[in-house]
């Protein structure tokens, strides 16, 4: 606390005029000390106590001096394209942008990757991993009041109190003129996961919009402070990047319903299935049922990809830690563990299907370890179909072979579970 204000005093004497030249007291409460001029939180702490780290605990101020006295400047980060130490221009071409932690802030390469081992030291010791959070269809679901159904707009009507927001999961934004649903679960993945990671939003949405979604996933402010990155944080177009995390690599997990956004990074995800509440959602998406919302239904808390999840993300955290190989822990890697659980032998090995002829569906039975094949022959051990009226269908009907829906391959690959056959098994096809 009280090395935190001093340091971020002398951030702001180095450099007043850029953020403003407010005034603190001695002894006030963190949240408000941390407050800064455009109301984003946490501003100094984890991730700008790191260049200040160069002026140590015991000078502080006479080291600063040294340096800037000095002509070796490390140029460790920049405010406004001006270092934060020497005050002259900034060079590194390669530092990174953080401006979702500080307009107009950027880490130089070298103070980034001694930032991210300290970091990640300090996170290790806490038994912790990071953790990155998608929103729209992964921890929630939001549409425009335009784009209301006739058939949802009873929900209107039903939205909760802004005013006490741990209690809701439906919500009307005015200013914003849309309706936003929480998935089911969320809290409570929130509340576990945060004992098992520091957490991060990352969305290809606004400001406005993830600041508005962080305060309503997160209104205690203690999940996620200044940790909500949006689309003008990435620092490639289309894509998001752990670049501007300030976690490690090998440390990483992220939750996302894209998987083309990751293209870098693909080790590290977990793909979600996506949450479709609102009629818009799945319209989007090119899906022709009812939405969830127009049947007055939800995903149920304990069954659906969150929960599910989390599950995994528990899994995933233990085999880091409790690993047997007794190497440093800075050395392990989470991608190991993830790789490990999403193996063909955990899901669908031995497994053999025919009939799964949509490419996507395919594709992911193959990932998951099945084999897909064009022939009904012996080998065969699962029949995929949409419908039990088929050819296909009658033949597996008649050899007692599975006949599955393709959801079931579908669940297999989003709750990272073998999953029950019979929960997904198409009616016997009437004797032709
Ligand atoms: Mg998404
Ligand atoms: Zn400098």
């Amino acid at each position: 606390m009280e090395k935190r204000g001093k340091e971020k005093r002398l951030v702001m004497e180095m450099r007043g005029r850029e953020i403003g030249e407010k005034k603190e007291k001695e002894g006030e409460e963190e949240k408000e000390e941390e407050e800064g001029d455009d109301g984003r939180k946490d501003i100094f702490c984890d991730i700008f106590s790191f260049s200040l780290c160069l002026v140590s605990k015991r000078h502080k101020v006479e080291a600063f001096e040294e340096i800037r006295g000095s002509t070796v400047c490390p140029h460790p980060a920049s405010l406004g394209g001006l270092c934060v130490l020497c005050g002259k221009q900034e060079v590194d071409g390669s530092a990174v942008p953080f401006g979702y932690v500080l307009k107009a802030l950027k880490i130089g390469s070298q103070e980034l990757a001694r930032l991210r081992r300290a970091n990640l030291k300090s996170l290790l010791q806490k038994k912790k991993l990071y953790l990155v959070l998608d929103l729209d269809h992964t921890l929630l679901n939001s549409t425009r009041f335009r784009d209301i159904s006739p058939d949802e707009g009873f929900l209107m009507n039903q939205t909760d109190s802004l005013e006490d927001i741990p209690k809701g999961s439906l919500f009307k934004l005015d200013s914003m003129c849309m309706l936003t649903k929480l998935r089911p679960f969320v809290r409570t993945f929130l509340k576990e996961a945060s004992d098992m990671f520091e957490m991060y939003i990352y969305t290809m949405g606004e400001q406005s919009y993830a600041l508005e979604m962080a305060r309503l996933l997160d209104p205690e402010e203690v999940y996620f402070n200044s940790k909500v990155i949006s689309q003008s944080d990435c620092t490639q177009r289309h894509q998001k990047g752990l670049d501007i995390i300030m976690g490690a690599d090998n440390a990483v997990v992220i939750l996302d319903d894209t998987e083309s956004v990751w293209s870098k990074h693909k080790e590290n995800l977990i793909l979600m299935e996506r949450y479709h509440f609102f009629a818009s959602s799945g319209r989007h998406f090119g899906l022709n049922y009812k939405s969830l919302s127009e049947l007055s239904r939800d995903e149920v808390e304990s069954e659906g990809a969150v929960s599910a999840i989390l599950k995994v993300l528990k899994r995933v955290h233990q085999s880091f830690f409790n690993s047997d190989n007794k190497d440093n822990l800075l050395g392990r890697d989470v991608r190991l563990s993830l790789d490990m659980f999403r193996s063909p032998s955990e899901l669908a090995q031995g497994i053999r299907t025919f009939g799964s002829e949509v490419l996507g569906e395919r594709l992911m039975a193959e990932q998951l370890g099945a084999k897909c094949t064009t022939e009904c022959n012996q080998s065969v051990t699962h029949v995929v179909s949409l419908e039990a009226g088929t050819d296909k269908a009658h033949w597996a009907w008649k050899r007692g072979k599975f006949l599955v829906h393709p959801r079931w391959i579908e669940a297999e690959n989003y709750f990272w579970k073998r999953q029950p056959e019979e929960a997904f098994e198409l009616e016997p096809p009437k004797k032709p």
